[in-house]
């Protein structure tokens, strides 16, 4: 039997052994997106139909996947207003062909102004970037934090405090983001083209639900030293 042809005949996958109470938080997500629907089209009977027509988001929002930071929902926006690229602590990774074309996309289509690294206090990714344990294929992933983590190892080192080293390297994870986003080549050449596009570093409290800005926003290229910086033209490499 394969996924598309199940023991009743009809096609989708067999889901005969699902429990009752796995089947009720499932079907609890379909019926809280008809009652959200309803009441979108009772507050805007245009609502979808605006929707529907396209988008136009002045925000690109790179955060944690962590089910407790929601883009739209710690900004107070609504669908259409932010464009979204989320992963394990917010990491800018520049050879991730997800993230650029998230980013390229934002910055030369969308024509997005604002890119903000979003991360949390409290972040499990980097909670785990900063132990010796093992937690399987993720270890690769959080060895970007663990870089970050061997820059500033002078400063996290004498914080005795878990907790605190913990949120400080949130920080010091979310300014390196900020830094790798500005060093690409997409970021440095809408900046040549245009003066109107901001990076910016955040961290949410989750215990208030605010936003910390980092102060490490940036619209230009130079401060990122001249190893990073790009002229202004492009040289075919042979
Ligand atoms: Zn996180």
């Amino acid at each position: 039997m394969n996924n598309t042809e199940n023991k009743n005949g009809k096609n989708g996958i067999d889901t005969k052994g699902i429990s009752l109470a796995q089947s009720a938080s499932y079907n609890k997500l379909k019926q809280n997106n008809s009652d959200w629907a309803a009441k979108r089209v009772q507050e805007d009977p245009e609502f979808f139909t605006k929707l529907a027509q396209g988008q136009s988001p002045e925000v690109l929002w790179i955060g944690c996947s962590d089910s407790r930071v929601p883009a739209n929902e710690v900004t107070g926006t609504k669908p259409g207003e932010v464009f979204v690229h989320r992963n394990i602590a917010n990491v800018c990774v520049h050879s991730d062909m997800n993230m650029l074309s998230v980013l390229d996309y934002a910055v030369n289509v969308l024509k997005v102004k604002h890119v903000i690294v979003a991360g949390h206090y409290g972040c499990g990714g980097v909670a785990a970037a900063l132990t010796s344990k093992q937690f399987g294929i993720i270890d690769n992933w959080l060895r970007h934090i663990k870089d970050v983590y061997r820059l500033h190892a002078n400063e996290l080192d004498r914080i005795t405090d878990e907790k605190a080293k913990v949120n400080r390297l949130v920080e010091l994870n979310v300014t390196e983001q900020v830094y790798n986003l500005c060093k690409t080549s997409i970021i440095q050449n809408a900046w040549m083209n245009r003066t109107d596009l901001e990076v910016h570093g955040w961290v949410i409290d989750l215990s208030s639900g605010l936003i910390k800005d980092l102060g490490v926003s940036a619209s230009n290229p130079h401060k990122l030293g001249y190893v990073y910086e790009f002229d202004n033209e492009t040289v075919a490499a042979n």
